[in-house]
């Protein structure tokens, strides 16, 4: 983001401020442009690190499971953000992921401007990329700030689950996914 981009950013939220009535002199709104701007910045250009190190894998089939996995996100909707409770499945190939990278996708998706279902896709798509294997699970449990601030105001739990390959057919590593992640039996 270069120092334009900022500027432009500090000039629409002291705009906000004073839409929404606020004298943007008064001392706790001083720095808030900048703050708002800063953040804006840190968020689009988050770089999660390296995600794309694998491994040869050991052998071939085997349920690979990493759980609670936790990013905030921004729904793209209201501009308002999510926390997200990211648990990921996938049956191993040729190659093995290592642990780190996990989060590094995740925290990669999360911080553009996102909707619970998609950063689950773009996470999966990744997973079967990077692994390369077809069969990938991708569960997300969210909460969202745009229902609980909003409408009804009740705090409300979200989940949206991706089921990749294998994990599409009834049986098997679906029913043993879905067993971990307790949404069966
Ligand atoms: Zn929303």
């Amino acid at each position: 983001m270069d120092s334009v981009t900022h500027d432009h950013l500090q000039a629409l939220c002291s705009d906000l401020l004073q839409i929404i009535g606020e004298d943007i002199r008064r001392e706790g709104l001083r720095d808030t442009p900048k703050r708002w701007a800063d953040f804006w910045q840190e968020f689009m250009e988050y770089d999660a690190g390296n995600s794309d190190t694998t491994f040869e894998a050991v052998s071939a089939d085997q349920l690979v499971t990493v759980s609670d996995i936790q990013v905030i996100s921004l729904c793209e909707h209201h501009l308002l953000p999510f926390t997200c409770t990211i648990s990921i499945a996938y049956i191993t190939k040729e190659k093995v992921l290592g642990l780190s990278k996990f989060a590094r996708i995740a925290q990669h998706h999360a911080h553009k401007l996102q909707l619970q279902e998609r950063l689950c896709q773009d996470i999966a798509g990744d997973i079967v990329r990077l692994a390369e294997t077809p069969d990938v699970a991708v569960l997300g449990i969210g909460s969202h700030m745009c229902m609980e601030m909003r409408g009804i105001k009740q705090s409300a739990t979200m989940r949206t689950s991706v089921m990749l390959g294998a994990f599409r057919t009834e049986g098997g590593a679906r029913d043993e996914v879905l067993q971990l992640w307790r949404m069966k039996g």
